[in-house]
């Protein structure tokens, strides 16, 4: 038996059992061919399914959400999974109804069956409590079909939904290779991290950013966090330090996070760095860098050169490094210096490095470097959730399901 407090594929027959397979290949789309722009998520299944050769698999994930652009079917999920497996996959445009559940009963061993997007059942959009999941249509037309549920979705274990919760509830379950190593690498991180383990934390969202810096400072868990994106402006904001006036404005929305900024702030201000210069679009749209208490009028789009070289520095001579959210409006032209080069000092630096969230690890696989990273996660919310003390729904549900089979088999 393995040493996680839930199954893994160690612990289970899988010989031409009837397996759920819940991953997430939740990827990146064109909006208007649907092409896939990026594969990690799709190749970070292979590992799992390859374990599960001789088993009848039926394999669920979701793709986007209601109401967005690359809200769509699972079929080029499909023909990517059998290119990049090397494996023959078939797809069913259907998800509980009949059409699916005469398919799944028709998959035999060795087979792989994709079912259409998850969310296209409303059930699935909604998070919920285990016992509300346990009694959803979802849960209670698909589970009679399988023998076994395993979980490979690390990604989506942050969302208490039908799929992630509830039939892992119904079924004996186990976690896939990817979900063990996940965990492992991220949880990983709060236990003894290399010294100095530092932390780079950009992007858009800074409500899921704040939460982890409060959680491994509190813990001791990191010894410098470089601030960029968003999170760089709010806690420039509790510093009082000053901003542009279209970034003041966006700012009027997040009081509380910028509270939460300055008290820890006010606790940390040897571990919390922020950017000594910024970047600004001129009127020609130019790249044009200030340091920051002599902003432009317009909302500042990157990290400052200065800043890149003092954030490299730092990151080339640490031990561990994390790194989630880009440093800048990486997708404008001239504004993905800072993100690109302070990925690149990871990349050559000997330490620990572990990249995640979607935005930065698709750049690192556009620049070709993903592979010089220790770990890639394949997840964006979920490792922040983790890194900032919360529990996973997804895993708590397996753990659940490793007593339920222990109980059952000591009786
Ligand atoms: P990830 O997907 O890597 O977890 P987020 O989803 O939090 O990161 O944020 C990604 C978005 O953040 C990108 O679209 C990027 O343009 C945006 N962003 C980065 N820096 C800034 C900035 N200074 N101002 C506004 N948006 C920014
Ligand atoms: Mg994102």
């Amino acid at each position: 038996m393995s040493s996680h407090k839930f199954l893994t594929l160690d612990d289970v027959e899988t010989s031409n059992k009837r397996i759920f397979l819940r991953v997430d290949i939740n990827v990146p789309l064109d909006p208007s061919t649907h092409q896939i722009l990026d594969d990690t998520r799709i190749r970070a299944v292979s590992e799992t399914l390859a374990r599960l050769e001789d088993a009848r698999v039926v394999l669920g994930s979701h793709q986007s959400r209601p109401g967005k652009d690359d809200f769509t079917n699972m079929q080029p999920h499909s023909e990517a999974l059998a290119e990049c497996c090397n494996q023959q996959v078939m797809f069913v445009d259907d998800v509980i109804g009949p059409h699916a559940r005469q398919r799944i009963a028709k998959v035999e061993p060795g087979q792989v069956l994709v079912l259409d997007n998850l969310r296209f059942c409303a059930e699935e959009n909604i998070d919920d409590k285990p016992e509300k999941l346990l009694k959803t249509h979802f849960v209670k037309q698909l589970s009679p079909l399988f023998d076994l549920n395993i979980n490979d979705a690390f990604a989506t274990a942050h969302r208490s939904q039908p799929s992630i919760v509830g039939l892992t509830d119904a079924l004996p379950s186990a976690a896939g290779r990817l979900m063990e190593k996940e965990l492992k690498a991220v949880s990983g991180l709060l236990v003894e991290p290399r010294r100095p383990c530092v932390y780079v934390l950009g992007g858009a969202k800074v409500e899921d950013k704040i939460p982890v810096i409060e959680h491994i400072l509190t813990r001791d868990k990191a010894d410098k966090i470089l601030l960029g994106g968003v999170p760089a402006k709010v806690f420039l904001k509790a510093m009082d330090r000053k901003i542009s006036a279209d970034d003041e404005k966006d700012m009027a929305g997040l009081q509380t996070q910028i509270k939460n900024a300055k008290s820890l702030w006010m606790k940390y201000k040897d571990k919390i760095e922020v950017p000594v210069d910024l970047a600004y679009a001129d009127t020609r749209g130019k790249r044009t860098d200030r340091a920051i208490d002599v902003p432009l009028k317009e909302s500042a789009l990157d990290i400052g050169a200065k800043t890149v070289e003092i954030y490299s520095k730092v990151v080339e001579e640490a031990a561990t490094t994390v790194a989630n959210g880009p440093l800048g409006v990486f997708e404008r032209d001239g504004f993905d210096l800072g993100t690109k080069q302070v990925l690149e000092a990871m990349a050559r630096s000997n330490g620990y490095t572990v990249i995640g969230g979607g935005h930065l690890v698709g750049l690192a696989s556009i620049l070709g470097i993903d592979e010089r990273f220790k770990h890639v996660s394949t997840a964006g919310g979920a490792m922040l959730s983790l890194l900032s003390g919360q529990s996973l729904p997804g895993v708590d549900a397996l753990v659940r399901a490793a007593e339920r089979m222990r109980s059952q088999k000591n009786n």
